[in-house]
C-alpha cells in the first residue's frame, strides 16, 4: 500500500490533535508515515503510533525553532526523497500552509490547500473544499506530482488505530536558505485557559449585539461551561470588544467546529465564509429576520442576555 506523509504538528513532543486527525485522513488514502521535526520529536512516537502511523521520521535540530519555515521544508523534502508518498499532508495553520506552498513548488507539485474532508480516488486522493464563502463545495484531485494537501481542523475525527510507529532518523542537510530568517525573539501570549480557536471542538461566538467589551463576559461564561474557545464578529473586533486574533470569518480566522454558537451576529457572508462548514450551528438573535437563521440548525429569537446565561446555567446544572 502506498505511503503517505503527515507532517506533524507538536509542541516539545506533545501532539496537536490537527494531526491525529491527519492521521484519520491518511489511513484513507494508504500507510500514514509521520515527519516529527525538532525538540521532543521521538516523543511523539508512541502518540502517532497508537493512532495509526506505521513509521515515524524524526530529525532534531536546533535549526526548526531557530529559524522560521525553511528547515522544516528542507525536512520534508528529505523524506519526501526517501519515501516517494502518494501524498502529503499538513494542517491549515499559518505555518502548515506556508510549509506546503513551499514544499510543492520543490517538488514541482499541485497543491490543495484547506480540505475539509479526502478520499481515495482511482487517479489520486481527491479533497473536498468549501470555497466563494463556503457557497459550493468542490472535489478535485492534484494532476502533476505527489499531491501536497493542506486539511483545516477538525475536518476528521480523532481515530486510534494502533501500528508499529517505527521511529527512523531522518537524514537531513540543510539548504543555504535555511538559515535566511532567524527568530530573534519569542513572547508567549497570556494564556486565557481556552483551547485555540481554529482547533476548537466548540466555537462560542459574541457579535455587535453582545454590545461592549465588558459584556463579553456573558460570551466567555458559556464558553467556559462547554470548554469552548471564544470567537467574534468583525464588528465586535472593530469595536475594540474583543481581540483582532478571535475575529471569525473572511479576513479573520476560518473554524470548523463540531459545534458553533452565535449570539448577536447578524450572519453577514463575510462572517459565515469563516464558520460555514461548522458542524452543527445554534444562534441567538432577537431578530428573527437576521440572515444567520437561514444557516442555523438550532435558532433562539430572544436577547442573548436573556438566552445565553439560562443556557450556561442549564449546562452548568446538568454537569453537576
Ligand atoms: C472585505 C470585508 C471583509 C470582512 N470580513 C469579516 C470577517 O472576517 N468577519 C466578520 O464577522 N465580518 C467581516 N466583515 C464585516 C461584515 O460584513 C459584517 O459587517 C459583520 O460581520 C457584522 O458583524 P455583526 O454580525 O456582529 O454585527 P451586525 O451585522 O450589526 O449584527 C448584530 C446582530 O446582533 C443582533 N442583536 C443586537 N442586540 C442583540 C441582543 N441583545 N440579543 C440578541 N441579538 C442581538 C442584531 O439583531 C443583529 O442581527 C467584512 C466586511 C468586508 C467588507
Amino acid at each position: 500500500m502506498a505511503e503517505v506523509l503527515v507532517y506533524v504538528d507538536h509542541v516539545d513532543g506533545a501532539v496537536r490533535k490537527p494531526t491525529l486527525e491527519l492521521l484519520t485522513l491518511a489511513r484513507r488514502i494508504g500507510e500514514p508515515v509521520a515527519v516529527a521535526l525538532g525538540s521532543g520529536a521521538a516523543a511523539t512516537a508512541a502518540t502517532l503510533a497508537e493512532h495509526g502511523a506505521v513509521k515515524v521520521l524524526t530529525h532534531e535540530a536546533a535549526e526548526y525553532a531557530d529559524y522560521l519555515v525553511v528547515p522544516k521544508v528542507d525536512a520534508l523534502q528529505a523524506a519526501h526523497a526517501a519515501v516517494s508518498p502518494a501524498a502529503v499532508l499538513v494542517s491549515s495553520s499559518t505555518e502548515g500552509k506556508e510549509i506546503a506552498a513551499r514544499l510543492a513548488l520543490r517538488l514541482g507539485s499541485g497543491i490543495i490547500t484547506d480540505a475539509v474532508d479526502l478520499e481515495a480516488g482511482d487517479e489520486g486522493p481527491v479533497a473536498t473544499q468549501s470555497v466563494f464563502a463556503a457557497a459550493y463545495t468542490t472535489k478535485s484531485r492534484v494532476s502533476k506530482g505527489t499531491p501536497v494537501i493542506t486539511v483545516k481542523p477538525n475536518s476528521a475525527a480523532v481515530e486510534p488505530a494502533a501500528a508499529a510507529g517505527t521511529v527512523e532518523e531522518l537524514s537531513v542537510s540543510f539548504s543555504a536558505q535555511a538559515t535566511g530568517t532567524k527568530v530573534t525573539g519569542r513572547t508567549p501570549r497570556e494564556s486565557t485557559g481556552r483551547p485555540e480557536l481554529t482547533e476548537a471542538a466548540i466555537v462560542v461566538s459574541g457579535g455587535r449585539g453582545v454590545n461592549g467589551a465588558e459584556n463579553f463576559a456573558v460570551i466567555e461564561a458559556l464558553a467556559d461551561q462547554l470548554g469552548a474557545a471564544v470567537g467574534a464578529s468583525r464588528a465586535a473586533v472593530d469595536a475594540g470588544w474583543y481581540p483582532h486574533t478571535s475575529q471569525v470569518g473572511q479576513t479573520g480566522k476560518s473554524v470548523s467546529p463540531q459545534l458553533y454558537i452565535a449570539s448577536g451576529i447578524s450572519g453577514a457572508i463575510q462572517h459565515r465564509a469563516g464558520m460555514q462548514t461548522s458542524k452543527t450551528i445554534v444562534a441567538v438573535n432577537k431578530d428573527a429576520e437576521a440572515p444567520i437563521f437561514d444557516l442555523v440548525d438550532y435558532g433562539v429569537v430572544g436577547d442573548l442576555f436573556d438566552v445565553v446565561p439560562q443556557l450556561t446555567e442549564e449546562i452548568k446544572t446538568r454537569k453537576g
